[in-house]
């Protein structure tokens, strides 16, 4: 192996010890910051994921509301609770976790949030901001990622950059922040349709890949010295694993991000940092 090790892990302990100094700052002045999770349903990935980020919460000082409901809920079951924590003046930053059980719709409970308290960036305000480039929340997982390319002092203008994957949580945003003014990377977006992805892949000098598919990217996708951030989280019978197949694209890449320790790492990081921006936005301290 000759990569690069990219520590999602090591990075995301800076960001949060950042994060704790401005919760801490506002403490000073009086001020609370508050993180809440909405969950619905008994999903275990899920609930792991919310334990995460109630531990990572209280770690940097914050006060941390835990909300959950039966997978029987109804959607107005659900949106009352998020307006609920709207008019909640201790709650700075909500996240709903996502996906919701079957018959509940993800899109709309996530457009119910306050978009001053949306944790995720993934309200359809954050994204407008993002797209016109304004300030705002930004969407965890992709900002997370472009902290860990920042830290590791990773080039990006005038790389080209390939992003697999097309969602609206990681990889639409993704393209979005990395072909920003000042980031300057010509990105091209692929997809399940995109024909000879290995090849279009192999061009890159930065490959994003968030596709939700187990060891999927080998090392025919990457250019030698390549910078590969893998996003994928699969739970297997070995044990999770990447969409990246870790060993053999590690011999080839120059620098990679392990699952775990990763990007999983900097997207509660993200979230965080989202949180006590609202609060300082909040408070009129910024
Ligand atoms: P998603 O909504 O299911 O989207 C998957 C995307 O991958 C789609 O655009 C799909 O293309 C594309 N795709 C699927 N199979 C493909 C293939 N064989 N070739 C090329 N493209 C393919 O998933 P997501 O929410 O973006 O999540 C992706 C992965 O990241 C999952 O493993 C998820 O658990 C993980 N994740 C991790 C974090 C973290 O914090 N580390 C955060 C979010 C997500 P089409 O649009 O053509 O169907």
């Amino acid at each position: 192996m000759s990569a690069q090790v990219l520590s999602g892990k090591e990075v995301a302990a800076v960001v949060r010890e950042e994060v704790r100094q401005r919760v801490a700052a506002l403490a000073g002045h009086g001020r609370s910051v508050g993180l809440a999770t909405v969950l619905v349903g008994e999903d275990a990935a899920s609930q792991v994921y919310v334990r995460g980020k109630h531990k990572a919460a209280t770690a940097a000082g914050m006060l941390s509301y835990d909300r959950t409901l039966p997978a029987t809920a109804s959607q107005d079951e659900v949106e009352d609770l998020i307006r609920d924590l709207n008019a909640n003046d201790k709650v700075d930053g909500m996240i709903v976790q996502l996906p919701l059980p079957d018959g509940l719709d993800g899109n709309r409970a996530v457009e119910t949030i306050d978009p001053d308290k949306d944790a995720d960036g993934l309200h359809p305000d954050s994204l407008g901001r993002l797209v016109l480039d304004r300030p705002g929340p930004r969407p965890a997982t992709p900002a997370g990622i472009m902290r860990v390319l920042q830290h590791y002092e990773i080039e990006t203008s005038g790389k080209l950059a390939v992003v697999i994957g097309r969602s609206f949580l990681v990889g639409r945003p993704m393209v979005l922040l990395l072909s920003a003014k000042g980031v300057d990377a010509t990105v091209i977006q692929t997809h399940s349709r995109t024909p000879d992805l290995a090849g279009m892949s192999r061009e890159a000098d930065i490959l994003i890949v968030a596709i939700g598919r187990p060891n999927f990217v080998g090392a025919d996708f990457v250019k030698p010295g390549a910078t590969v951030i893998d996003v994928g989280i699969n739970r297997t019978e070995n044990g999770l694993v990447g969409d990246v197949d870790y060993d053999a694209v590690a011999d080839v890449a120059g620098a990679i991000t392990p699952v775990p320790g990763g990007v999983g790492p900097m997207t509660i990081a993200s979230l965080l940092e989202n949180t006590v921006a609202a609060a300082e936005r909040s408070a009129g301290l910024v």
